[in-house]
């Protein structure tokens, strides 16, 4: 089944209609965008080889991939210039547009996402440029986050996160919460005002009033503006406030209270159920992911990426006729099982689905905007803390509301750290610490330690100043988009075999070509709006006394 129509339709009408001159046009930008995609492959390929997943690939190393990516990047940019910028079809000047926009994005040094040549020692370096700032501090979640010690041994900042959920002496988790501060301090120093990410966050700053910010584009993508994302921010905050315990809970203790199911469902899922569970559950929702040439790279590594991502190894595309699927990696440092880490690799799975159902021209093969690609994975991983979904996949439930407990107290830290990064973009001489306290403590009721830069736990935070907002506004798109499903498909979280195929008709297939906002208006018939994940959250029920 092929839903790629649109060159053959295009060639009707344009035989039909067009004048000889837009008929050679086209055909020119055809040939740039096949060699647009071959560049795409050699980047992403050569990616993969540092990420460590394999050495070669269709026969090539990273020498001779190096070597075709340089000479085909360099063929692109000699087409793109050639190609008039009049006169062309409105499809194929949004082509040559976007393929324009990437190819300034194709840089010289190619590395792994989130595995930096730089180290985290050179960010107290002042001279460094805002982008070498941010690649020295996100080394310091791999050198620093990677090696942390506790009771004797080292752990990595997803175990101590995990030991956090777990542990169940107050002294121990106050003592694995202590044990991250090595991280925070390499991140924040004293949190003095010309600490490392102070001056990376002015730079945000800055950067942001000349391209724009995470925060500015999500809104865009969202169909409002900064203040509305605000707005919607704070409402979200405000209706976990409301419906939570206002007992004032430490820090260390946060993630405990909320992981109740995680708990009581640690032992239905060890470390290597993970794939197994995760692949039954999209074979339910119609999508076989090994048929779809998944690759996987799961377990931790010395120097590996800090935190769990997906990426492209190759763009889809059309070969005389045939669809050539997009195949997908995801890297992760998974060294335990659990309910928290299997969200997360469904979360990923999500972003694999969403990338390989794309079927269009290869200048559009390429990620939607980040806000509808967090909040579309999120789509089915959220199902993973329904008692319905556990039933079936795990053979175990939790009570709903301690479900519910455990997977929106994740998703309000998300919000918080949105408007944590909002607030220091508009205002970066503010004082990290102090607004992290404020903001946690009125909406979170957690207890106030200005002295810690507890909040740096994120890789992203420094890896791309703002781009939490695209978790903590996304989950506000994934609830209304699990919301218009149901009403459409019915229930999925136990699957249907229409989903995917649905959803790649409706959502999917067209990927970066269509802008979010029109693209969610015409999918839920109306704007995107906060209510349902509101909604989702009052489900956390009354105050309880
Ligand atoms: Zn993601």
């Amino acid at each position: 089944m092929t839903r790629y129509l649109g060159p053959v339709l295009l060639l009707l009408c344009l035989t039909a209609t067009a004048p000889a001159g837009l008929i050679a046009d086209s055909r020119k930008v055809a040939e740039t965008e096949s060699i647009y995609a071959d560049v795409s492959d050699a980047s992403t390929i050569i990616s993969t080889i540092d990420s460590g997943l394999f050495t070669s690939y269709r026969g090539k190393d990273r020498a001779a991939w190096d070597k075709v990516y340089r000479e085909k990047r360099k063929e692109l940019a000699e087409h793109l210039s050639k190609l008039p910028s009049q006169g062309l079809s409105a499809g194929d000047a949004k082509a040559v547009a976007a393929m324009r926009t990437q190819l300034a994005s194709f840089s010289d040094t190619i590395s792994a996402p989130f595995s930096p040549a730089n180290h985290c020692q050179d960010a107290k370096r002042r001279d460094l440029d805002y982008a070498s700032l941010r690649k020295a501090l996100v080394s310091c979640f791999v050198e620093v986050g990677g090696n942390l010690s506790f009771e004797g041994g080292k752990i990595n900042r997803q175990g101590s996160l995990d030991l956090l959920h777990e542990i169940e002496e107050p002294e121990r988790r106050k003592a694995v919460f202590a044990a991250l501060d090595p991280l925070w301090k390499a991140i924040n120093g004293n949190n003095e005002p010309d600490s490392p990410y102070r001056r990376m966050i002015a730079m945000a700053a800055a950067d942001a009033a000349k391209n724009g910010s995470e925060i500015d584009r999500a809104a865009r993508d969202a169909g409002v503006d900064n203040a509305e994302v605000e707005k919607w921010l704070e409402q979200i905050l405000d209706a976990w406030r409301q419906s939570t315990s206002d007992q004032p809970v430490e820090p260390w203790s946060f993630s405990y209270q909320g992981a109740e199911a995680d708990r009581l469902l640690a032992a239905a899922i060890p470390r290597a159920s993970l794939q197994p569970i995760n692949q039954h559950f999209y074979q339910d929702l119609g999508a076989d992911l090994k048929q779809l040439g998944a690759l996987y790279d799961l377990d931790p590594q010395p120097g590996k990426a800090a935190l769990a991502y997906t990426e492209f190894v190759t763009h889809g595309r059309m070969v005389h006729g045939v669809w050539q699927p997009t195949i997908a990696r995801v890297s992760a440092p998974y060294a335990r099982g659990g309910l928290f880490v299997l969200n997360e690799l469904v979360h990923e799975n999500g972003h694999v689905i969403n990338i390989t159902a794309i079927r269009n021209r290869p200048a559009f093969v390429d990620w939607p905007s980040s806000l509808f690609a967090e909040a579309f994975a999120d789509v089915p991983s959220w199902s993973t803390y329904e008692p319905a979904w556990q039933r079936r996949y795990l053979g175990n439930d939790t009570p709903e509301q301690l479900s519910l407990r455990a997977l929106f107290s994740v998703v309000i830290l998300d919000v918080a750290w949105s408007l944590f990064e909002l607030r220091m973009l508009r205002a970066p001489a503010t004082d990290p610490n102090a607004l992290w306290t404020e903001i946690t403590n009125h909406y979170l009721h957690i207890i106030p330690h200005p002295e810690l830069s507890w909040w740096a736990l994120r890789v992203q935070l420094v890896d791309a100043p703002g781009y939490m907002v695209n978790y903590g506004l996304g989950a506000a798109l994934t609830a209304d988009m699990r919301q218009h499903i149901q009403e459409v498909l019915g229930p999925f979280d136990t699957g249907d075999a229409r989903w995917y195929r649905w959803l790649g008709e409706h959502l999917l297939q067209y990927s970066s070509e269509r802008d979010t906002r029109m693209l969610l208006q015409d999918f839920l018939g109306r704007p995107v709006s906060p209510q349902a994940l509101l909604n989702q959250i009052h489900r956390l029920g009354s105050r309880h006394d």
